[in-house]
């Protein structure tokens, strides 16, 4: 008989809860959870052909090893000996920078992903760290570092209240969003338009979103900062700028309108290829709502001005009033969370505190930009990297000039990848550690929960039980700390769930802030309940988090600093979070609309919102030259489709084949200028190579702008990708090589580079 098991969905940030049909041991099918406390009963067609990625054939079930230069099913033993032969002896003979970590974007979609790369960073020592942030959203988090203190304190759009809302760069009708957490995205833009708010959309293509809105702005791409900055410009000068009690708790506003004195919208509109009236007409509009919030992301993120497209962003809601209060963007309290502190100086946040060994990159967020990886594995010297941790990383696809890449991780003296694939990268490995399919997995979002537009929590436990021949993926992660820092065999996997928990406790017991001071951690730890160790390690943060029960040892949930506007929302809440009561309630706990939490959510030097950062000033300049670039006749962009997620779903048939093809978008003009026909072929060039790809032309992209999807071209031999190989694509990211970057989070410019185009016979 068939059975029904919930499971949070980890195919995109949305983090729909799905109801799995289970026949044996198999999903046979997927539809949405429709009492998810946050979902609602939501599903997109991803999330309904969880079961086709769940039993892929093309999934690995058994470590492999390389011996004799070909990789080999071993033991999960034989496996982690490898390793633990390997990379201890290179760490004590050529130091810790010799071993590089690549982390790719699923980390953030699975518990293990969450929990254990710190403690491999830790263990290895090593500064050699590289993420998909740098490929993504680095900027953001740059700027929120900067403004706030904490680059993790990222304001999001207050959806279903706010009445306007701009979206920069942005298509969350395909994506379902992305730092910005929000089931049904799609549905929650409609109900803006039908409560009488408006949406405005800027994007060089007419996408799904765009056709949503009340009016659509299409600039040339890259443009997104300068832009804002005349939007910023056109408060300023117009003196429609209100930011109300933002005022006492800014710096730098008095010195903001001098900043920004030569974006006026004159100056800036021939760049961005609009006019002047329709970017004071917007600034006007964005001032009146209201409430309006301004969300940018991977297009405004991905370009040359990346960092300061993201903080003028915050800069316009703070103008506007709109930072942290309802309607406008809000700083979520996830329940996995810190606890709020109470408000006042912290430690700030720093740039640059180390620069990589070959172009001497600065860091950000202790990472370095990973189109830096090939030549830091490549050239020889002290520091280079000769051994490569990649866990569900695939950057030969995902980062700019895959084949130098590709040629650099051959090199390399040892590799081990945690990857459910033989994919593009993982074929370079000595060692794959497979984890076991997501219904096998528990699931909780410690990442999403801290950009979701409400708050709450929920918790999935294995929708199917663990088969006998594999590992949990925490234990997979745990073991492999173990193997690096050269434990493995000495100490049990839960140990390094342990030392975290007592880690943990021995701080708080010894902390006169905390309801735990004074107390006995190993009584505390005994308290902890759960089947495993992540199990208690989530529980203790739930027990420790802003809703906790801190272990019946007072300070109500909630408590501190502003205690009355995070008081949670429900009963269950109420009477403190731990594993247990989230337990109880399998589709979640609501834990209320988001609450403004400024200021002890600010982390900075000065204790406030620090509006013109140093970094920003000196970046500045390079943007008003920008105003007198020649722009480039065709430039790149590329796009997301929905029933795609970078390159990890082009295995799945029911994901595959339709309209969700890699081809090269171009407007009906440029095809007509340039000789180019529907379905005919075209040479794409760029700084960084060719590619032959399809060319479909069409008018939802703007003139001297073409589009290419992200994340294809599975041809590479070695790979075990029977499905993704039969349509491999072509990868867009072959056009670039790795020089072109936003300096100051070390994003690469992924979007709006100039390329040429020639018709192929
Ligand atoms: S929107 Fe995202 S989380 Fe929801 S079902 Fe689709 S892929 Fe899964």
């Amino acid at each position: 008989m068939p059975r029904t098991a919930l499971r949070i969905c980890p195919l995109c940030e949305a983090t729909c809860g799905l109801t799995l049909t289970i026949e044996g041991t198999t999903v046979t099918g997927a539809r949405g959870d429709r009492e998810d406390v946050f979902s609602r009963g939501f599903i997109c067609p991803k999330g309904a052909a969880f079961g086709g990625l769940d039993a892929d054939p093309d999934r690995l079930r058994t470590p492999l090893v390389r011996r004799d230069g070909r990789l080999r099913e071993a033991t999960w033993d034989e496996a982690y000996e490898a390793v633990a032969a390997a990379i201890p002896a290179l760490v004590r003979e050529c130091g810790p920078q010799s071993v590089g970590v690549v982390l790719g974007n699923p980390n953030v979609h699975t518990m293990a992903g969450n929990l254990y790369p710190p403690l491999l960073l830790k263990a290895l020592g090593t500064r050699n760290f590289f993420t998909a942030s740098t490929l993504d959203q680095m900027p953001k988090h740059v700027s929120s570092g900067l403004l706030f203190g904490d680059p993790f304190a990222i304001a999001v759009p207050d959806l279903d209240r706010t009445d306007f809302l701009l979206l920069l760069g942005a298509n969350p009708v395909e994506s379902n969003g992305s730092l910005c957490t929000a089931p049904d995205f799609p549905g929650r833009l409609k109900a803006l338009r039908a409560r009488g708010g408006t949406l405005v959309v800027v994007d060089p293509r007419r996408t799904r979103t765009a056709k949503l809105a009340d009016l659509h702005l299409a600039p040339r791409p890259g443009s997104d900062a300068l832009l804002l900055a005349a939007l910023a410009h056109t408060l300023l000068a117009e003196r429609l700028a209100a930011p109300g009690a933002l005022a006492e708790r800014t710096e730098g506003l008095g010195e903001l309108a001098e900043a920004l004195a030569r974006f006026t919208p004159e100056a800036v509109a021939p760049a961005c290829d609009l006019t002047a009236a329709e970017i004071r007409d917007l600034a006007r509009a964005l001032a009146a709502a209201p409430t309006a919030a301004v969300y940018g992301r991977i297009g405004s993120c991905t370009v040359e001005y990346g960092t300061l497209a993201s903080w003028l962003i915050d800069v316009l809601n703070i103008l506007t009033g709109n930072l942290d209060r309802p309607g406008g963007a809000l700083f979520p309290l996830p329940a996995a969370g810190p606890r709020p502190r109470p408000a006042g100086p912290g430690k700030g946040f720093a740039l640059g505190r180390w620069l990589s060994r070959v172009s001497g990159h600065p860091e950000a967020k202790s990472e370095l930009p990973i189109a830096a990886l090939a030549e830091e594995i490549e050239t020889p010297g002290e520091g280079r990297i000769r051994a490569l941790v990649a866990i569900a990383a695939n950057p030969v696809l995902s980062a700019p000039d895959g084949r130098r890449l590709d040629a650099a991780l051959a090199g390399l003296d040892f590799m081990v990848s945690i990857d459910p694939y033989l994919n593009e990268t993982s074929r370079h490995a000595h060692v794959v550690l497979p984890p076991p399919p997501p219904s096998q997995s528990a699931h909780h979002d410690f990442a999403f929960n801290g950009f979701a537009i409400r708050n709450q929590v929920r918790y999935s436990r294995p929708a199917v039980p663990l088969e006998a021949d594999r590992l949990d993926e925490c234990e997979i992660h745990a073991r492999l700390v173990l193997a690096v820092s050269g434990r493995y065999g000495s100490a049990a996997p839960s140990a390094v769930d342990e030392m975290v928990i007592h880690g943990v406790l021995a701080k708080e017991t010894a902390d006169p802030r905390s309801p735990l001071h004074g107390q006995d951690p190993q009584r505390l730890a005994g308290l902890l309940t759960g089947d495993d160790g992540p199990e208690r390690r989530l529980d203790l943060m739930l027990r420790l988090g802003p809703y906790g029960d801190r272990f019946g040892l007072g300070g109500a949930p909630g408590a501190g600093p502003g205690a009355a506007e995070d008081a949670p929302a429900s009963g269950a809440a109420a009477e403190g979070l731990s594993l247990d009561r989230l337990l109880a309630h399998p589709h979640g706990i609501d834990l209320g609309p988001l609450r403004p939490r400024l200021p002890e959510v600010l982390r900075t030097r000065s204790g406030r919102i620090e509006l013109l950062p140093d970094p920003i000033t000196a970046e500045l300049p390079r943007l008003r030259a920008a105003l007198a670039d020649r722009p480039a006749t065709l430039v790149l962009v590329g796009r997301r489709h929905l029933r795609s997620n970078n390159s990890w779903l082009h295995n799945v048939p029911a994901l595959t084949g339709g309209s969700n093809r890699c081809t090269l978008q171009v407007h009906p003009e440029d095809a007509g200028r340039l000789g180019l026909t529907e379905g005919g072929m075209a040479r794409i060039t760029a700084d960084g190579g060719s590619l032959e790809v399809p060319v479909e032309v069409t008018d939802t992209v703007r003139t001297g702008v073409v589009s290419l999807p992200h994340g294809w071209g599975h041809d590479r031999d070695g790979a075990r990708l029977s499905v993704a190989s039969a349509a491999p694509g072509v990868n867009v990211n072959q056009l670039l090589d790795g020089s072109l970057l936003d300096p100051l989070s070390g994003t690469a410019v992924l979007n709006g580079f100039p390329v040429e185009l020639t018709p192929l016979p």
